[in-house]
């Protein structure tokens, strides 16, 4: 059995993070080498993911610190 490496939840199967597709800067579409001019957010049966495409999350730093927090 063939067992999954990538969580689909975590990393869910979008055009825009497929090996075959080309993102232009403005990501309103995807260029496919495979079916053409597609929408980023879809995908199909050769969807391969590329993890050098995935754009992270961008942290959230709580801004709200006190003198207290840097005492010893
Ligand atoms: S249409 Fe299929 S092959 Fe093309 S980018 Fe999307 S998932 Fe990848």
């Amino acid at each position: 059995m063939k067992q999954k490496i990538i969580d689909s939840k975590k990393y869910p199967k979008k055009c825009s993070n497929c090996i075959f597709a080309r993102v232009p800067e403005d990501k309103s579409v995807v260029l496919c080498e495979k079916k053409g001019i597609v929408e980023p957010d879809s995908h199909c049966r050769k969807y391969e993911y590329d993890p050098f495409k995935r754009v992270p999350q961008k942290s959230v730093i709580s801004t709200d610190f006190t003198a207290e927090d840097f005492a010893l």
